[in-house]
């Protein structure tokens, strides 16, 4: 039964009766998103929506409707809003109720005598309407359908009447199709009958009605299955609970905060069986782990599962690439391409509802196997179930990226009551400024030309290649120029990192159309007035798009860009430049997400310095707490060697002292090392001179473009060890962030730097930034990014309380105040200015900690020592 709560009751029949709720919870959604969820029908079509700029968009609806004005005076409105409301009874209890707010606003309302009542929705495209997919025309009638069934409702009537001489027997709708390229209408119209309107509305909101119910009877078994679960292990460890406590509380009241916890404290389960808990008690409809590695999604997946073992009756997802799980690599993503793209809407409900039964986690290989058994696309399988999962563990992209968030959760009105929970938060910073940075160079255009007229890019005819660079030469000529323009202007100094290269974006934007044209509408005016679609060979259309795409990604960026942005302009080759739209502080957008969910956790090992990190990811109202590591301080020995110098300068004359450090080092005890460097130069040349001079050890090197079999190789070596290995790794790389060798499989871990990121114009530009900010630019920059790597690469070694080894600190940055007073409080640090001491200190270290059994001596983190962070503990002299 659906309740209406402005004054009438729909019975499904079209007929109503007087009704009044109050105060039923509820929640709001718009007319697409309605019909997005409940009646879309046919083919995945390949989204060319793209093609018109949201700017583009308004404008064109205001010249249309100007015009309208114009034709109809007075009885022509525009921007009409429309609202319906609905109380939709859930099953099983007489008084528990939810209001359903649908909200839209109509493009433009005509009444007049002559005509009648003209319900009118404008959209902009460019080329003719025949191209928009018969799925999105669908779309778009049953849109204009809705908001005139939702306005005659909404008056009850009573609009009609009180327009004179209007006939009211019927609504004419006119779907307008504004072409920006001709500045053409193509209007297409039908009449609907009140009735068939109000039918149509009622249908849908009948259809999501029984999709809801069926969510709540799922929600009502799984809450009372919640409430009972226990925590999943025998015992929290220490620090655990209080963790859970502070991630509960902060759900709870709808907060933002940040985590700093050790490795081995439980972060991840400690993370999400509060939030699995509060779906139960709280306002809390659904969760997003965010991770920024694949390696963490594991970790969250086996947390679901431990969940699950304690009886948490939970659905969860993990959502991957789509590139990873696709079924027809390098088919575009429509049902001319692809069979899993084919009808992909008409068979979508089964393939949901039999995930939906399995008890399981639903991760790639449970989708994948459902999506091949009912022929639909596995990445749009697993995006819609996940409208009906409570976890989602996804990449942080999928909630932060401005171009392939999931508008789905986050679209306006973002969905009610959506917690984010952000694994290893510190990464959010640098993939931040990746997600909301853009770079486009003349490479890719110059290799376009070259490739049109190489003998491998197959046209069908000579007169293709003549049409294609007909229409493609002049636009991306004029890119080209605009690049070195610029170039030019950086090199007399007349260039302003602060403002955006306006010409260079209108050619771009030019090139966009003109590509838009060939991919998609044809070759007008050429002797082959027909799409080139069909003939094209895939490397065109390859070449083609993935150009367009990075230009498209440039323009989109060039949208955001305001003080939190400079453009770069590199000259990479003799021959190539680009250019960058360059984020260089990501907190205001990512402002932008957290304020569209109900509470947000970030987490992570390192999180200090404070002051970096909150300036970085914002959310200036957030809690911040730090928790001490759960394990003895005696198990870790920290070495601070400052007789080696690392500086760019220096390494040449200290070379061998390094090596003769290392092999000292690794001989105190055997077992496996790691040898983190800041650059693969460095690490290149010093493994050299390391081998040479130990031929017989077991030593491998991480290289910049190593295959994902070769990094398995890697990890492998350490994992199954029958004998000691070093690792020469890079800080800030795969192996030193982001991997769990626990026990003997990691003993050790020599930092060699500060890990201070590469000098040169980027991050130039992020010192610039924050010494206008009245900030320490070159700390904001260089020096904090650094450290963060070295934590991070240090935090390889103790990952269980059991763990036992040791961390080298090798330069003579590490010894003085600013550096020491960031590094961890708990870290009892053994400074040693000469070989002999070091190698002596560290043989101690081993002699004792395995002697004592080291279990109850020193600091152990417990519950008490979560503290709430109200100062820069790491800090001295910010
Ligand atoms: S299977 Fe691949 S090509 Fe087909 S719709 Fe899915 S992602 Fe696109």
């Amino acid at each position: 039964m659906v309740r209406s709560l402005s004054g009438s009751e729909h019975t499904g029949s079209g007929h109503t009766v007087a009704v009044r709720v109050v105060t039923a919870p509820g929640f709001t959604m718009s007319v697409r998103q309605l019909v997005e969820r409940c009646c879309i029908e046919g083919d995945l079509h390949a989204t060319t929506g793209a093609r018109v700029s949201g700017r583009e968009g308004t404008r064109a609806h205001q010249r249309v409707q100007r015009h309208r004005l114009q034709s109809w005076g007075d009885d022509y409105q525009s921007e009409v809003q429309v609202s319906s409301t609905f109380a939709l009874q859930k099953a099983g209890a007489s008084n528990d109720q939810v209001r359903i707010t649908i909200r839209g606003r109509l493009d433009g309302l005509i009444s007049s005598p002559s005509d009648g009542l003209i319900v009118e929705e404008i959209k902009t495209i460019r080329g003719e309407p025949d191209m928009i997919p018969l799925t999105l025309q669908r779309l778009h009638w049953s849109q204009v359908m809705l908001y005139a069934a939702m306005l005659l409702r909404e008056h009850d009537h009573e609009f009609l009447q009180s327009v004179d001489g209007v006939d009211t027997s019927a609504v004419v709708l006119r779907l307008c199709y504004f072409d920006l390229q001709s500045g053409e209408e193509h209007i297409q119209a039908r009449a609907q009958s009140c009735e068939q309107l109000s039918t149509h509305l009622t249908d849908h909101v009948d259809r999501y009605s029984d999709i809801l119910r069926k969510d709540w009877e799922w929600q009502r078994q799984r809450d009372e299955q919640l409430r009972a679960m226990s925590f999943p292990m025998q015992d929290y460890r220490p620090g655990q609970y209080e963790l859970s406590r502070v991630v509960y509380r902060t759900l709870r009241d709808q907060g933002m905060t940040y985590l700093q916890a050790p490795t081995g404290l439980g972060k991840t389960l400690g993370c999400l069986f509060p939030a699995v808990k509060a779906l139960s008690y709280l306002a809390l409809n659904r969760v997003f782990y965010l991770t920024a590695r694949q390696s963490a999604v594991a970790n969250a997946e086996r947390a679901m599962s431990q969940l699950r073992s304690a009886r948490a009756s939970v659905r969860s997802i993990s959502i991957t690439a789509r590139e990873k799980v696709c079924l027809t690599p390098g088919a575009r993503c429509d049902g001319e391409e692809c069979q899993y793209a084919k009808g992909y809407y008409s068979r979508r409900s089964d393939a949901i509802s039999q995930l939906l039964a399995t008890d399981a986690h639903m991760g790639m290989f449970e989708i994948d196997q459902v999506a091949r058994s009912h022929r639909v696309c596995p990445f749009e399988l697993s995006l819609d179930t996940a409208r009906h999962t409570d976890v989602i563990i996804c990449d942080y992209n999928y909630a932060f990226d401005p171009v392939i968030y999931l508008r789905r959760f986050f679209d306006d009105p973002p969905a009610a009551g959506q917690a984010l929970l952000i694994d290893e938060v510190h990464n959010l910073v640098d993939r931040g400024r990746e997600m909301f940075s853009a770079t486009l160079s003349t490479a890719p255009m110059k290799q376009l030309v070259t490739d049109v007229r190489s003998d491998e890019f197959t046209l069908v005819s000579p007169a293709d290649e003549a049409s294609l660079m007909h229409r493609l030469g002049p636009t991306l000529g004029l890119a080209v120029t605009e690049f070195h323009e610029i170039l030019q202007q950086v090199e007399n100094s007349k260039f302003d990192t602060h403002t955006l290269p306006a010409a260079l974006l209108s050619a771009v934007r030019e090139l966009c159309l003109t590509i838009e044209t060939l991919l998609f509408d044809g070759v007008s005016g050429s002797q082959f007035d027909q799409p080139l679609h069909n003939e094209r060979s895939d490397a065109a259309d390859d070449a083609l798009l993935s150009l367009y795409f990075v230009a498209l990604r440039f323009l989109r960026v060039s949208e955001w860009f305001d003080e939190s942005y400079r453009t770069l302009v590199t000259r990479n080759t003799a021959d190539d430049v680009s250019v960058t739209l360059m984020n260089v502080n990501p907190a205001s957008m990512l402002a932008a997400r957290f304020e569209q969910a109900s509470a947000v956790i970030g987490f992570s090992a390192t999180l200090s310095p404070k002051t970096y990190f909150q300036t970085m990811l914002g959310g200036g109202s957030a809690e911040w707490y730090r928790f001490t590591p759960p394990f003895p301080s005696s198990h870790q020995g920290v070495f601070v060697v400052p007789y080696v110098s690392t500086r760019w300068r220096d390494r040449r004359a200290s070379a061998d002292r390094l090596v003769d450090l290392i092999e000292g080092v690794v001989q105190t005890e055997p077992g496996n090392y790691l040898v983190c460097f800041p650059s693969y130069q460095y690490l290149a040349d010093i493994h050299q001179r390391y081998v040479q001079r130990n031929p017989t050890e077991h030593v491998l090197r991480q290289c910049s473009d190593d295959e994902q079999g070769q990094q398995q190789d890697f990890l492998d070596a350490f994992e199954n060890a029958s004998r000691a290995v070093t690792g020469f790794a890079v800080l800030g790389g795969r192996f030193s962030e982001g991997i769990d060798l626990v026990g003997r499989r990691l003993i050790g871990v020599i930092v060699v730097g500060v890990g201070m990121p590469k000098i040169g114009p980027e991050r130039d530009l992020i010192r610039e930034h924050f010494d206008d900010e009245g900030m320490d630019g070159f700390r904001m920059a260089y020096q904090y990014p650094g450290l963060n790597r070295v934590l991070q690469g240090a935090g390889r070694v103790i990952r269980s309380e059991q763990d036992i080894g040791i961390i080298c600190l090798v330069d003579g940055r590490f010894a003085r105040l600013d550096y020491t007073t960031l590094l961890p409080r708990e870290w009892q640090k053994i400074t040693c200015q000469d070989q002999e001491t070091l190698i002596r200190e560290v043989t101690r270290f081993w002699k004792n900690v395995t002697s004592d059994d080291a279990g109850d001596e020193g600091h152990r983190g417990s519950v008490d020592e979560c503290v709430h962070v109200d100062e820069d503990v790491y800090v001295g002299g910010d």
